[in-house]
């Protein structure tokens, strides 16, 4: 489908960067008349591409297949260090929505399919893809917080931290991702399972209010419950096949608690399952405000590689968001009065902290690596996922890698939006390892751990689930898939913005 074309000279190459003046998808000698002598020399291919002639001219960088830099900006794209191997045919770091409005137009003149990149989180890579005209929306990181309507108008690629920064500035709050490198972007649009998210409008994706976007007609519209609804329902937890290009999001915001409570427990791994079942037991009876997750990890002294329970631990955080510790001790005593005892478990209970001390802690622990990760939604007991997966774990092959399980939110409102997966418990799995070597025995360990499961699942976390398994479908009820098929149908008839990864449109 692409015109062949040689790589210009890098010189050649980087004199027309510097002229922020992108010379893209060229074909036919008529489009290189007017621009002089010098770039006709770029590439004797060029001239005899069999494309019709098309300029795209953007404020921002635009690296094509032909530049030197390209590759290590086809790397850079993704947070990981397991690298895609699809090849856009065009990066556009755009700068503003002139800048996108005039690169869907170039994508659609020039029979190339549009992909969005924000922050490059996504776990399989899902925003670089071949034949595609990559918008790399990392520069929009503008914020504006309006602080007695309680709202914000947030870029896409701002940060978990950024955002928190800002907003405690005003003693405001969001319901962020876990992790303070992760942007709003792809989290929003997937869904968002943000801290405390059960208190702060359930869901992240349920806080937008409207958002900005450039549709695949290249205009720039704005869309909320009363204008566009179509573009809101589906931004809220549409996920990686969003069909739009969001420049901003309108979000709720809330006041911000005046401290968070820690309580740390752990136990050796054969405990998992009264461990989960503890869990799942308390937190249907625990106010909204107070939040757990269950990790399984392995003592960095412990061997690997090879099926040993030694060393392997079962943990758990709880977390009250309240303005004062004895309010988080009344709200988490029925967990604390029932920890499950069992020789060696240790526990550190209701530790002042904030969500940007846990931000960094987490952010120490999660560093790029190779990751392969999916995930589960069950309405068994989290004490069941658990007990599914406790073997499994002790053979993991990877010392780094992590099963989390999480209660999902109990009486969880549905507002009308994309997002319709959940269930009383989730479970994920991370394998996390280093040396490309080892890649096919850390995709079949959690291949084989989601066949465990598999039995007792309800579906997927778009966000986080292995999409090029064919997961896409499953991560929605049938009716709101069929109701997002449709919106895509009618918004983006020909299919201008890549689809979710595997879901038959893989490249
Ligand atoms: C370390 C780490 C921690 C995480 N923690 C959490 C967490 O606590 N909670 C949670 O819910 N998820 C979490 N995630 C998952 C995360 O939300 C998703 O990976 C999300 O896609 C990341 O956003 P991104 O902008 O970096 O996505 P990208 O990888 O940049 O893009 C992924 C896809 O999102 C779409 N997209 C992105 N930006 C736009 C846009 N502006 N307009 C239209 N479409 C767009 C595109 O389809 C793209 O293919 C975590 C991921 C990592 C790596």
């Amino acid at each position: 489908m692409c015109a062949k074309k040689t790589a210009a000279p890098a010189s050649n190459a980087s004199s027309i960067n510097s002229k922020r003046r992108e010379l893209l998808r060229i074909a036919g000698g008529a489009a290189l008349a007017p621009l002089a002598g010098g770039l006709n020399a770029l590439s004797p291919t060029i001239m005899a591409a069999d494309r019709p002639r098309s300029l795209l001219e953007v404020s921002g960088t635009v690296i094509s297949t032909a530049d030197e830099s390209y590759e290590i900006s086809r790397q850079a794209l993704s947070w990981q260090t397991r690298k895609s191997t699809h090849r856009p045919h065009l990066i556009v770091q755009v700068e503003s929505v002139e800048d996108i409005v005039a690169a869907v137009k170039h994508a659609r003149a020039n029979d190339l399919k549009v992909a969005i990149r924000t922050g490059g989180h996504s776990w399989v890579n899902s925003s670089i893809r071949n034949d595609s005209v990559l918008l790399d929306l990392g520069k929009f990181r503008s914020m504006s917080i309006d602080t007695d309507a309680k709202t914000a108008r947030v870029g896409p690629a701002v940060t978990a931290s950024d955002f928190l920064r800002e907003l405690r500035a005003h003693d405001l709050v969001f319901p962020v991702p876990h992790c303070g490198t992760v942007p709003l972007g792809g989290f929003l649009l997937g869904g968002g399972l943000g801290w405390n998210y059960q208190s702060w409008g359930g869901m992240a994706c349920y806080c937008i209010r409207g958002i900005e976007l450039v549709t695949a007609d290249g205009r720039h519209i704005y869309a909320d419950e009363k204008q566009n609804p179509d573009y809101l329902w589906a931004a809220r937890g549409g996920g990686p096949g969003f069909f739009g290009v969001v420049t901003q999001f309108h979000l709720d915001v809330y006041p911000l608690p005046k401290m968070v409570s820690l309580s740390s427990y752990s136990w050796p791994l054969e405990h998992v399952e009264s461990v989960g079942d503890w869990m799942s037991e308390n937190f249907e009876i625990l106010p909204d405000a107070v939040e757990m997750q269950g990790v399984l990890l392995t003592n960095p002294n412990a061997s690997a590689g090879r099926c040993d329970p030694n060393g392997k631990t079962c943990q758990v955080y709880t977390y009250g968001f309240y303005d004062t510790m004895e309010e988080s001790r009344e709200a988490l005593s029925p967990l604390i009065d029932s920890v499950p005892a069992a020789a060696h478990v240790t526990k550190n209970e209701l530790q002042p902290s904030s969500i940007e001390a846990l931000l960094a802690a987490i952010d120490a622990t999660w560093v790029p690596a190779r990751f392969e990760a999916d995930n589960l939604w069950s309405d068994e007991s989290l004490g069941k996922i658990g007990s599914l997966l406790k073997e499994h774990f002790s053979c993991a092959p990877s010392p780094l890698s992590a099963v989390l399980f999480e209660p999902g939110r109990r009486n969880m409102h549905f507002p009308d939006a994309a997002f319709s997966m959940w269930a009383r418990s989730i479970g994920f799995l991370y394998a996390i390892w280093n040396d490309p070597a080892d890649d096919q025995k850390n995709f079949d360990w959690v291949a084989k751990g989601m066949e465990l499961i598999e039995p007792i699942g309800k579906g997927h976390f778009i966000s986080e689930t292995n999409l090029l398994a064919g997961r896409a479908t499953g991560s929605y009820s049938a009716e709101n898939w069929e109701r997002l098929q449709a919106l895509r149908a009618r918004h983006d008839p020909s299919g201008l913005f890549h689809s979710y990864l595997g879901s038959g449109d893989v490249v």
